[in-house]
């Protein structure tokens, strides 16, 4: 059988600018003098690592099936000055730099470079530095955990959160670098809405830039802030940022179930559409397979009904939510939901949401023995039904298990492809259908992951040649060794249209 290490190095995804680019940078002997350089300048314990296991491990994960490559060095900084460094160095011997901080990201985004890379570990630069509560921002450093972040807040008593809510232990850098959102982004948007005010970072040429100051809004001239939101870190190497707090408001949580997708997303769109829509702070569907596989991994006391689901998270005063809850049963049963279950307690509504946040780990113990790949496309609203019912009909016929969750209220959609083995190439070509699907819906290959190695094949197919050479230009202009994170984001120069 073939192992998976060598099937993923087979896979449709070839990364055809290293080989374009290999020669441009460090060789081995320069390689060495700067991890000599890196190891004197930071000489402190666990500053710096090349432990072979280490460098192999921070250059891969296990969500993503891309190929990838081991870095030659793990250099942990805790300050500005001490990116400024390392960066220096890395351009006077031209070596690549991937910034790595949480490590939770799903396309490959943090491999390593196949010359010889420095993984920028910016985990360790997690404090928060203030908060400004009478301004509702705080400012803090890029390693922070969003929950942690949420944490400190409510354990110090402070009546804000801040709402983007990606992968456990996500932080605020790489959440940054891949434009990330999540189940709260119906209400509250994504990290390309104005929840980072400003963001200090280190760009190749080692000059420090911070990018506004802390008022709420500003017409200063470009949105420099937004430069760096999706750049995956091949823009600059984010050290400080400014982020922007909502009140936390009490929630609500209530679950009903449809005999079908489309009538779901059509009660969706109703109940976003009606004067209690800005009430509604998530509306996750679960499809049948996951409520099946959620029956099936035991984490529930009885099993639910192997329906399409939505669940709901309601916000505002008790009377607020009372009405909201009205409108949405009203709603629902219209579009022909037989079940509408609304959390009384706090306890219940928490019950009621881990079936939701335990997916995955869900889909995982319905299949044993199986791995999942995880996918996400995002496509206008009312095509949602017609991309899940195709997708469904598709894996079906490749004989992969599936089950799927999406962010409904937003058009974004994760079908988790549960496959063995022997099987990667298969899901590997599921996904490439799925994404083809979603752009010829006018969707995207990425609602929320964003592009990392996995995704740059489409960029081309979905944003056209003219926006994939302003990238282009942009990075060339503010990177033009390309030492930050090269073979990212950006589509091969040589990529054709379509491959097949
Ligand atoms: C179980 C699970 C659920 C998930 N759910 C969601 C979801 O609902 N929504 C969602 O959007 N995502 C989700 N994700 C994906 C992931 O959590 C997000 O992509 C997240 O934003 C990545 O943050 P990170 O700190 O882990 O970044 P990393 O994976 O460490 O890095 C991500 C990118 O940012 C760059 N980067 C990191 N730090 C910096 C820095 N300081 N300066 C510049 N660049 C930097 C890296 O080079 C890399 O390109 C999920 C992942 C998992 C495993």
């Amino acid at each position: 059988m073939v192992g998976l290490s060598e099937a993923m190095g087979r896979l449709r995804t070839k990364d055809k600018s290293e080989s374009i680019q290999e020669s441009h940078y460090a060789s081995p002997e320069e390689l060495n003098l700067a991890i000599r350089d890196l190891q004197r300048v930071f000489s402190g314990p666990n500053q710096t690592t090349t432990d072979p296991d280490a460098l192999r491990t921070y250059g891969s994960s296990e969500n993503s099936y891309h190929p990838t490559a081991a870095h030659a060095i793990i250099v942990r900084p805790s300050s500005t000055e001490d990116v400024v460094h390392i960066v220096n160095i890395a351009r006077k011997y031209r070596v690549p730099i991937v910034a790595y901080s949480g490590a939770t990201s799903l396309e490959g985004h943090f491999s390593g470079y196949s010359t010889g890379s420095i993984c920028l570990d910016m985990s360790g630069m997690d404090k928060i530095l203030q908060i400004n509560v009478a301004d509702s921002d705080l400012v803090c450093q890029p390693g922070a955990r969003w929950e942690d972040i949420n944490q400190k807040l409510k354990s110090d008593g402070i009546p804000l959160f801040f709402p983007l809510d990606p992968g456990p232990g996500a932080t605020i850098g790489g959440m940054i670098g891949t434009g990330c959102s999540g189940t709260n982004a119906v209400r509250y948007g994504t990290a390309r809405a104005e929840w980072f005010l400003n963001v200090t970072a280190v760009l190749p040429n080692g000059h420090i830039v911070k990018t506004r100051r802390r008022a709420r809004k500003s017409a200063a001239g470009f949105d420099t802030t937004k430069l760096f939101i999706g750049a995956e870190g091949t823009l600059g190497i984010i050290t400080e940022v400014t982020l922007r707090l909502a009140p936390f408001l009490p929630t609500k949580v209530a679950m009903a179930q449809f005999p079908n997708v489309e009538v779901a997303v059509s009660a969706v769109q109703e109940i976003l559409n009606s004067p209690h829509g800005p009430h509604i702070q998530c509306i996750e569907l679960l499809d049948n397979n996951m409520m099946d596989a959620i029956n099936k991994a035991g984490l529930v006391e009885r099993p639910y009904p192997v329906l399409d689901t939505l669940f709901f998270k309601i916000q505002g005063s008790a009377e607020c939510i009372s009405s909201a809850s009205k409108t949405i049963q009203a709603i629902v049963k219209k579009h022909g939901s037989k079940t509408f279950k609304f959390a009384a307690t706090e306890e219940e509504a928490d019950d009621l949401w881990q079936n939701r946040k335990y997916a995955l780990m869900s889909s995982l113990a319905a299949y044993p023995g199986t791995r999942c790949w995880t996918t996400d496309v995002c496509v206008p609203v009312s095509k949602l039904p017609q991309l899940v019912y195709e997708t469904k009909e598709d894996l079906s016929r490749a004989k992969l298990p599936n089950t799927t969750v999406g962010h409904v209220g937003d058009g974004n959609f994760h079908a988790f492809i549960l496959f063995r083995e022997n099987q990667l190439e298969e899901a590997s070509e599921a996904v490439h259908r799925l994404v083809q699907r979603a752009i010829n819906l006018d969707g995207t290959c990425t609602g929320e992951h964003g592009v990392g190695v996995g995704k740059k094949e489409y960029l081309l197919d979905e944003l056209g040649e003219g926006t994939i050479e302003l990238m282009k230009t942009i990075k060339r202009a503010v990177d033009p060794l390309n030492l930050l994170n090269p073979g990212k984001l950006y589509p091969d120069s040589n990529a054709s249209k379509d491959e097949d």
